[in-house]
């Protein structure tokens, strides 16, 4: 425990009087320990003909064949999947760059995503992780806190993406984090002085420290920074990072902006223009600057996309197209039964303007589904019966307006 006022080493929180050595630079200390530990890993790293990452035999899938592998688990999204299948294909060109202090480097551009909640951003996340053959992880932004308050630190972030590689230091370092959840970091109010912004700007600074690529000391278990644990030291030059919110009441903001700007002698022009239903199409820096993310961190994800809420249309296609759809996890389970399910193409609409009356999205079809086959799902497999053909007039029964409101209160 430092006493008050004593120095304190600025990586490991080490206070002075447990260190050997304490040498500050401009804004920073570092103790013996610490100092040591870098030592050890710039020799390593040097070593290693930097930046190569080993992808075995494997080839470098292109942009369009991401896209595509995408589509089959992904409804619609089109913008947020060209661009994250571009940052990925980009990402494993840097990789494999030679490293040549001569030559062009190309840099990393880190992903910002907008959309509400349950249009298919982590999923879109779950899916490229599919693809990839570097290590990935998905982190949710809300547990981190600034360092010396309950919850974790952010280099918590980096731990999961170094048990994603198995502690293999190096491939940890060419992998890539989905940071769930950002907007929850977002400054509360304009004024952080006032009161302690445990979970916002000061959040928001030290994963700007990830961002720009910096050599971090990691906890190799997570948590809490342990002055008697040994860290691992990893470059975060090389991760993408990938980070989605729901930015909620950003749609406000986009259209008083809209429409601000057609006042003027043009107006009558640009609002024909303009998707009413969809503006988080327009999102700019500038709206998530507004919302409350720090300008250096908005600058450190220069690819902003957006995704759209999703429609009648989009919802009917979400509960049988994809290639793990719910309706073909069904099939499947009845069929390791032996029993054939078939389900009437009005069951579909049913479930569909049910979601859509109650509000529940695609994560609702889910809820929805299971509870209209709940008492097959119970009888049928100690029974005889080798066939189940679902009509409309059992789905209705199946479900009530009470059950439909539990999953809409939930
Ligand atoms: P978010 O991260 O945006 O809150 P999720 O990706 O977790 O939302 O979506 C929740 C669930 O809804 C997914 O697991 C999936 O079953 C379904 N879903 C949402 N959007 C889509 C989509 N565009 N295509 C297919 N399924 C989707």
């Amino acid at each position: 425990m430092a006493k008050k006022g004593e120095q304190c080493c600025s990586f490991c929180g080490r206070p002075a009087s447990q260190t050997k050595l304490l040498v500050s630079g401009l804004d920073a200390l570092i103790c013996d320990q610490c100092a040591q530990q870098v030592q050890e890993y710039m020799l390593n790293t040097l070593k290693k003909s930097e930046g190569t990452f080993d992808f075995g035999n494997k080839p470098i899938p292109k942009p369009a064949e991401i896209k595509e592998f995408l589509d089959q688990y992904v409804i619609g999204q089109d913008h947020a999947k060209k661009i994250l299948s571009v940052a990925v294909y980009n990402h494993y060109k840097r990789l494999t760059q030679p490293d040549d202090k001569n030559d062009v480097e190309i840099e990393k551009s880190n992903i910002i995503m907008v959309g509400s909640t349950g249009t298919g951003k982590t999923l879109l996340a779950r899916s490229i992780a599919k693809l990839l053959s570097v290590p990935f992880t998905i982190v949710d932004a809300t547990v981190l806190t600034e360092a010396g308050y309950v919850g974790e630190d952010i280099e918590s972030i980096l731990t999961r993406l170094l048990q994603a590689a198995d502690y293999n230091v190096p491939a940890a370092e060419a992998g890539i984090v989905f940071i769930d959840e950002i907007d929850k970091i977002a400054r509360k109010g304009d004024n952080p002085s006032i009161t302690r912004d445990v979970s916002g700007e000061g959040v928001q600074q030290g994963l700007l420290k990830l961002l720009e690529g910096s050599v971090v000391l990691v906890p190799p278990q997570g948590g809490r920074k342990h002055p008697d644990q040994k860290m691992i030291a990893v470059n975060t030059k090389n991760i993408l990072f990938i980070c989605g919110g729901a930015f909620e009441g950003i749609d406000r903001r986009i259209s008083s902006r809209l429409n601000a700007q057609v006042v003027g002698f043009s107006a009558a022009k640009n609002k024909e223009k303009i998707d009413t239903d969809n503006v988080l199409q327009y999102v700019t820096p500038q709206d998530l600057k507004s919302f409350g993310l720090i300008p250096e961190i908005i600058g450190r994800l220069p690819m902003l996309t957006y995704l759209n809420q999703l429609d009648r249309d989009a919802l009917r296609r979400i509960l049988v197209e994809p290639k793990n759809s719910i309706i073909k996890q069904y099939i499947k389970l009845f069929k390791m039964d032996g029993i054939s399910l078939k389900i009437d193409e009005d069951v579909y609409d049913f479930i569909v303007d049910k979601a859509v009356e109650f509000k529940l999205g695609a994560r609702g079809l889910r809820s929805i589904v299971e509870t209209i086959m709940m008492d097959e799902m119970f009888e049928l497999p100690s029974s005889s019966k080798k066939s189940y053909h679902l009509t409309l007039e059992d789905a209705k029964q199946k479900i009530s307006r009470e059950e439909l409101a539990r999953f809409a209160a939930e």
